[in-house]
């Protein structure tokens, strides 16, 4: 089957590495415009932009700080004219042992809370007020987790939590603007292949990411963009409200 996304601009954030990375490159492929986001890797932001063409162009935010994702989303549609998608792909897993103080402890959970959810949400807010005002039937994609459903390790609590939060956001928005034309999905990936899973396998060794896959390899960047195109296409718009595995098999509800 054959996807033409040309005239959509998708805003992706995240886009300069890892997941983010394969998403925009695939969209871009089936002809999207791509404003990609990123924080610290700007070279590879700008990099991917030329590579991909069809006039994407690369934007940077902080997401740790409140007011960002906000900004962000009003420069992409002052810059780019709209933003048709949006894929919330951006996150961070950053540990915090029980045993910290509280305020070490507290500062972990709000900056994880900050960048996975409610920098998130903020976008979500934004994009769902541009659509209504454009009339458009808009859709968002948000990058959740396994660990939403199963919970995390005693050190990523923040993480488990902060992606159930998306989880339950993505309904909440299917279930309350599909009558205006707004969709919203979850993908919930299993450990992938990126620096992110990396530092659990530092952590934990291979076992721990690769003990319950029912496939024969973990799951790479490139096994989720393909999934996350098609819905972006329009074709999985009776699913609005569903969450998508793409854990190799090792996590079936
Ligand atoms: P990654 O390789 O660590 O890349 C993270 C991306 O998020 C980068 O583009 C990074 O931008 C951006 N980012 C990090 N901190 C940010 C901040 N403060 N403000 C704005 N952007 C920030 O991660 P990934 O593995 O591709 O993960 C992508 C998504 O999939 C995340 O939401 C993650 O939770 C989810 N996920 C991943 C796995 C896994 O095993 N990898 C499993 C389940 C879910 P810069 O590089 O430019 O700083």
């Amino acid at each position: 089957m054959y996807i033409n996304l040309s005239g959509l601009t998708i805003l992706v954030t995240g886009a300069s590495r890892g997941i983010g990375k394969a998403i925009a490159t695939k969209l871009a492929e089936a002809g999207a415009t791509i404003a990609i986001h990123y924080n610290k890797n700007a070279r590879e932001a700008e990099n991917l932009a030329h590579v991909l063409g069809n006039e994407s162009k690369s934007y940077q935010a902080d997401l740790s700080k409140k007011g960002e994702a906000g900004k962000l989303f009003d420069r992409v549609v002052l810059e780019m004219g709209s933003v048709d998608i949006l894929i919330n792909n951006a996150g961070i897993a950053k540990p915090a042992k029980i045993n910290l103080a509280e305020e070490e402890w507290l500062k972990v959970w709000e900056e994880v809370i900050q960048v996975n959810l409610s920098s998130t949400a903020a976008l979500c807010k934004k994009a769902i007020e541009f659509f209504l005002k454009k009339r458009m039937a808009g859709r968002i994609i948000n990058i959740t987790s396994k660990a939403a459903f199963m919970g995390d390790q005693a050190a990523y609590m923040s993480y488990a939590a902060s992606k159930a939060g998306v989880v339950s956001l993505t309904k909440s928005i299917a279930s309350a603007y599909g009558k205006d034309g707004i969709k919203a999905f979850s993908i919930a990936p299993g450990f992938v292949k990126t620096d992110m899973a990396k530092a659990f396998i530092d952590q934990y060794g291979e076992q721990h990411t690769n003990g319950d896959l029912s496939l024969e390899r973990m799951t790479e960047p490139k096994d989720l963009a393909p999934l996350v195109t098609f819905i972006a296409s329009g074709m999985a718009d009776h699913s609005t409200g569903a969450t998508f595995d793409i854990n190799a098999g090792s996590y079936m509800h």
